[in-house]
């Protein structure tokens, strides 16, 4: 163990005073845990009936576009701190980053950093915006919203990039301090969420997007296609038509590519193709804005004016060019307000 101070952490119950258990609140998993027990995220842990982050400062830091980050409408083409913290409360076959999942950061050496630490690091880099993304930002929530609270102060936007599998009562806390919200979405069905991430549902999942989009944060949503996880077609349909009626055809749908990692590294990419056929069933649907990532230079990276249809934000393989829309988030063209932050 660290051998820094741990923090305590938040969102849990002692259930059992005389033999100090006690229950996680913090994602629908709700661990119990006795005396010496961690959590199955591998991030908190029972010491003495009190529940303690082992993942509170721990974090690896980069710069890169927003886009990276599978978010078009909030800041295009801005450079964005991004923050990427240890550990998840899923376990995804085709996780990109199982290095950092499952590990007590503090045996491997990473780094730790205080909250105002990190803001200040958001500040010198520059950059309007900071990210928590990569691994799972909300098991670290504690760290996350101090670090997000300060960077606020700082006048720094903050995106917050999560599985969204937590409970209410956290996320309602962690979106008093996030402007936009991009949600990794795993399977449109509990059966996939298990099948696949070895926990999760999406009758959850779809509590808490709904909970975000009513909380008016700019909201995108993310949707790995691949026959190997069955996320094509016609789950594409189910989920275009679910964000049409419970949310609104103007909540950005990203279709992405599966890059084989971790225990489907044997698998090929997803095809373009398949991409495309989920591209037009979306479009169908009736959804304003539907992408494809990771296929550069497609022209569905593009952003175009559902009203008129001119084209507004080019993305290329290498660069972003925000070319035919106001700074109010309007069409040059047409003038059709759309839900596209600049400032
Ligand atoms: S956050 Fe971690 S410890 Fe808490 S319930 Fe979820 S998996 Fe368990």
């Amino acid at each position: 163990m660290s051998q820094s101070p741990l923090h305590e952490a938040e969102y849990y119950d002692v259930i059992d005073e005389e033999n100090q258990v006690i229950q996680c609140r913090l994602c629908p998993i709700e661990c119990t845990l006795l005396v010496g027990e961690k959590g199955k995220c591998f991030s908190r842990v029972n010491l003495e009936g009190k529940m303690y982050s082992l993942t509170y400062g721990y974090t690896d830091m980069k710069i890169d576009m927003i886009e990276k980050q599978h978010v078009f409408h909030f800041y295009p083409n801005s450079r964005v701190q991004t923050f990427s913290t240890y550990n998840c409360n899923l376990d995804c076959d085709y996780c990109a980053m199982p290095d950092n999942i499952g590990i007590d950061p503090a045996q491997i050496g990473a780094k730790k950093y205080a909250p105002d630490q990190a803001a200040m690091f958001g500040v010198a880099s520059g950059s309007k915006i900071i990210a928590f993304g990569e691994a799972e930002p909300l098991i670290s929530f504690e760290w996350v919203r101090d670090t997000a609270t300060l960077a606020q102060q700082r006048n720094l936007k903050v995106l917050l990039r999560t599985n969204a599998y937590f409970n209410k009562e956290p996320v309602k806390e962690i979106l008093e301090c996030v402007d936009a919200v991009t949600i990794d979405i795993k399977s449109v069905s509990d059966i996939g969420y298990q099948q696949k991430c070895h926990a999760g549902t999406f009758e959850e999942v779809k509590k808490i997007i709904k909970l975000i989009y009513e909380k008016e944060k700019l909201l995108e949503l993310n949707f790995v296609i691949h026959e190997a996880l069955e996320n094509t077609e016609e789950q594409t349909r189910k989920i275009a038509e679910w964000i049409r009626k419970e949310l609104s055809v103007s909540v950005p749908l990203h279709l992405a590519r599966l890059l084989p990692a971790h225990r489907l590294k044997e698998l090929q990419p997803t095809t373009t193709e398949l991409l495309e056929r989920c591209y037009q069933i979306a479009k169908e649907v009736g959804l304003d804005f539907v992408y494809l990532n990771d296929v550069p230079d497609h022209e569905a990276s593009n952003t175009y004016c559902p009203k008129c249809g001119e084209l507004l934000i080019y993305r290329g393989a290498s660069a972003t060019e925000v070319r035919r829309i106001s700074l109010q988030g309007n069409c040059n063209k047409c003038e059709a307000q759309l839900d596209i932050v600049f400032k």
